[in-house]
Formats: C-alpha cells, sequence, structure tokens
C-alpha cells in the first residue's frame, strides 16, 4: 500500500482526500487525514453571525461523515513533520509514515502576536470574527451597541479572505441603520493597505462604497500595540484611533508545526512552486490552501480551484508523468455590501478583479464588481454547495482557471 497523508481537515483536505478516495486503487492507496479536532467549521459563515443570520449550527459539522468511507481519519495534533524521514509526529508521540504528504493546516488568527490585544479588554471592547467564538461573543457586544466609535481593523495582510473585514463593515453599517442608531455610531476602517483593497480597480469601487457610506478610512496603518487603558490602536509611526469597539483582525499565521519541522517563512507559510503547489524543499511534499505562500489569496474558492489542478498533477506524478497542470491563482469571492446585495469579483495572479459578467459572458447571471441581489442570493447558497458539492468532491461547473471571458478593463477604455 502506498500511503497518502493529509495534514488538515479543513476545506482544501477534505477535497483532496474525497476526491483521490475515488479515483485512486483503494487496494493500493492508505489515504488518512489528520485534525486537531472532530468539528469542521464553515468559515465564510462567521461573517453572519455577529449579526444573528446563523448560529453555530449553521457553522459547524463533525468531520467524519464528511470524509468518504474508507478514508482514515486520526483526531490529534500534528507537532512535527520530519521530511527527511517521511514521518509526521502526533501529539502524545504516534508516529505517522508517509509515500506523499499534503499540508492543509490552514492559517490561524494569533491575537496574541499584537501586544495589548489579548489583555483585560479582549472580548469586552475587542472582538474579533475570524473564529466562531470571536463571533458569537460580538454578536452579545453588538446587542448593546448604540453609540460610540466602531473601528474595524486588520493587522497585517496576509488574512484569510481578505474581503471579510470590508463586508463586516458594510454589513455593519447597513445594521446600524437598520436599527436606526447610524448617525450615533461613527464607523472607521484601519487597514496596513494605502486603499480599501490592494488592487486598484477593485479599491478604487470599494473605496467608493466606503465613502458614499460615510466610513472613514485610516490607511498605511501598521498597529505597534493596543493600549488598553485608552483602548486606542497604536501604530508605529505613532498614529493613534480610539476605539469604543474594536472589530480586529488579528495577524494570520500558518501552524506552528510547520515552523517547528523547518517546513515555513516567516509567518509558517509552507514555500511552494505557486503552479504546481508542490514544496521547493521535498518532492513529495505539497501544501494546499492557505497553508501555502502562493501569492493568491487565501480563501475557500482559491483552495477548491487549485485542489483541482493539485488532483490532476498528482495522478501524473503517480503514474510517472510530468505534471502538466498549471494553477493560475484563480480566485473569486463575494462580497457582501450589506441590504441583501453583494459584489463579486473573480481574479488571478496575473489579472485584477474587473467588471463583467460571470461565470456566463453577457448572461452572468451574477454580476462582477457591482452590487446585486443575486450575488447576495450566491453567497448564501453557496453553504449548500460547500457542504454537499464541493467537499464531497463533486465535480462544480466552474472553470478551475480565471476568464477573461465577459470582463472588461476599464482603465483601458479610459
Ligand atoms: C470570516 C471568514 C470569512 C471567509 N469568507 C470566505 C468567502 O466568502 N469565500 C472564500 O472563498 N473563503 C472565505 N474564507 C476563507 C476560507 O474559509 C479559507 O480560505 C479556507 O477554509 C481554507 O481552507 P484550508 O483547507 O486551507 O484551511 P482550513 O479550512 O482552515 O483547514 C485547516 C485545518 O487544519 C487543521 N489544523 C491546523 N493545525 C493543525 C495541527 N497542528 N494539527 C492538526 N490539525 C491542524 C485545522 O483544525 C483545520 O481543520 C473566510 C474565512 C473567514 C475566517
Amino acid at each position: 500500500m502506498k500511503r497518502l497523508l493529509i495534514l488538515g481537515g479543513g476545506t482544501a483536505g477534505t477535497m483532496i482526500a474525497n476526491r483521490l478516495h475515488r479515483l485512486l486503487g483503494q487496494h493500493e492507496w492508505d489515504i488518512t487525514v489528520v485534525d486537531q479536532d472532530d468539528s469542521h467549521h464553515y468559515q465564510p459563515a462567521y461573517l453572519f453571525v455577529p449579526f444573528g443570520t446563523y448560529t453555530r449550527d449553521d457553522v459547524v459539522r463533525e468531520r467524519r461523515p464528511l470524509l468518504s468511507h474508507g478514508v482514515e481519519l486520526v483526531l490529534a495534533e500534528v507537532k512535527r513533520v520530519d521530511a527527511d524521514a517521511d514521518q509526521v509526529v502526533l501529539k502524545g508521540g504516534r508516529v505517522l509514515n508517509y509515500d506523499y504528504l499534503v499540508i492543509a493546516s490552514g492559517t490561524t488568527p494569533r491575537p496574541d502576536q499584537t501586544p495589548g490585544m489579548v489583555g483585560r479588554e479582549w472580548r469586552r471592547s475587542i472582538f474579533d470574527f475570524y473564529t466562531l467564538e470571536g463571533a458569537e461573543a460580538l454578536f452579545e457586544a453588538l446587542k448593546h451597541f448604540d453609540h460610540g466609535r466602531l473601528v474595524v481593523h486588520i493587522t497585517e495582510m496576509p488574512i484569510k479572505c481578505p474581503v471579510a473585514p470590508l463586508e463586516f463593515t458594510f454589513l455593519a453599517e447597513a445594521w446600524l441603520r437598520r436599527k436606526g442608531i447610524r448617525d450615533q455610531v461613527e464607523l472607521v476602517f484601519v487597514t496596513p493597505l494605502d486603499g480599501a483593497f490592494t488592487q486598484p480597480v477593485a479599491a478604487e469601487r470599494l473605496g467608493a462604497m466606503l465613502e458614499q457610506r460615510k466610513i472613514h478610512v485610516e490607511p498605511d496603518f501598521m498597529v505597534e500595540r493596543i493600549d488598553e487603558d485608552h483602548r486606542a490602536l497604536v501604530s508605529y509611526d505613532e498614529r493613534v484611533v480610539p476605539f469604543d469597539l474594536l472589530v480586529t483582525v488579528p495577524l494570520n499565521m500558518g501552524a506552528d508545526f510547520v515552523a517547528r519541522s523547518g517546513l515555513g517563512d516567516e509567518l509558517n507559510y509552507v514555500p511552494v512552486d505557486k503552479h504546481t503547489l508542490q514544496s521547493t524543499a521535498y518532492d513529495n511534499v505539497f501544501a494546499v490552501g492557505d497553508a501555502s505562500d502562493i501569492p493568491a489569496s487565501k480563501a475557500g474558492s482559491v483552495a477548491h480551484f487549485a485542489v483541482e489542478i493539485f488532483v490532476d498533477n498528482f495522478l501524473a506524478l503517480i503514474a510517472g508523468r510530468p505534471m502538466t497542470g498549471s494553477f493560475d491563482g484563480h480566485a473569486n469571492c463575494f462580497v457582501e455590501s450589506g441590504d441583501d446585495k453583494a459584489l463579486l469579483i473573480d481574479f488571478n495572479y496575473d489579472t485584477q478583479p474587473l467588471p463583467g459578467k460571470y461565470p456566463l459572458p453577457l448572461i452572468g447571471p451574477m454580476s462582477l464588481l457591482k452590487e446585486t441581489r443575486t450575488n447576495h442570493l450566491g453567497k448564501l447558497a453557496f453553504r449548500h454547495i460547500y457542504w454537499n458539492v464541493l467537499l464531497p468532491g463533486h465535480p462544480v461547473p466552474l472553470p478551475s482557471h480565471m476568464s477573461m471571458a465577459g470582463k472588461h478593463d476599464p482603465t483601458e477604455e479610459a
């Protein structure tokens, strides 16, 4: 038996296990997934928890039923990979051997990395929504919030779902309006970027939406610490942003075992070839999903498109053929904008998000970089697609590679 070991049973790990289980000879391949706990979270739903749209039951499912019968699930924390010996050591000392290893351990918010963040104000006036516990605590806090400065903050890039803080800001603005207290609340968006988003056309569109909603943007803000006594963010260049309620996205980092194993960069992401996802150090090691250092968005959609390329390449590799599939960094993200509307952005390593229609040119039904109700319904529907189509590894009729069909570049037309 050949052994494929997958570290992390989240979005990427589950899809890979289920797809390859179907495609590989079940008597020739032993597929094992290791995860530290038995709760698979649909993380995009965290965004809606603070506003009471979703609760824990909408977000969490047990892992075992999500994996095909025949895939082994080991519930234990990974302590270390010994890539020279093709071995993984688990907490408690158990050792797993492998022929091929996929690191799919994602990225995690690390509030402990910013001085003053996890102090006495944590979950009192400082919240996050990148964990379910954080999103639930924020739901309770928002119930009692009726005036003051609400500051939404990104500590440092990269973060998973880089548009989620903007989505939270738009949803909060709409929620305050619905509650009739928008006038009593000053909304501020604090970012290390020089504008609302990284890419020029989307940054301009999203920046204009913040302006229309009278949300002040504090750009180029590199937080040094949080001053708990004065409830304020303090930057390295000594700017001070006071808050009554802070909703922060802490520094995101790959798993500690990646660093412990000598397999990571300074943020614990695994260096890989950005087209094949193969480790730059070990030919039998791959990193798929948020765990890798590829210069794409850390997003479930990226994990999905990357898995498609990875699976084809993996089948070629074990058959002794060259890996010809090339991942282009394709990302496809809905951006909730409040009032039951959303935008959609579609881009890759080389092409920024552009306006147009998706997935069918001219027809859509989704609109790119435009607020529509159809996009919002698409975002809500995606939760069902995630559990029932994506995770089981069924084909989704969306191309893995980004297409220019139906798009136009306003900067070229100008
Ligand atoms: C608030 C929010 C909103 C989002 N919205 C969107 C969206 O709208 N669209 C989109 O495409 N994406 C969105 N995302 C991002 C998306 O959820 C992630 O990019 C996706 O889940 C990445 O998949 P992954 O398999 O790489 O990592 P994960 O799904 O995070 O899985 C990693 C797994 O590894 C396990 N693990 C980690 N360390 C260890 C260890 N030491 N031992 C054992 N197991 C370990 C974890 O328990 C976890 O199960 C959002 C994320 C958040 C937080």
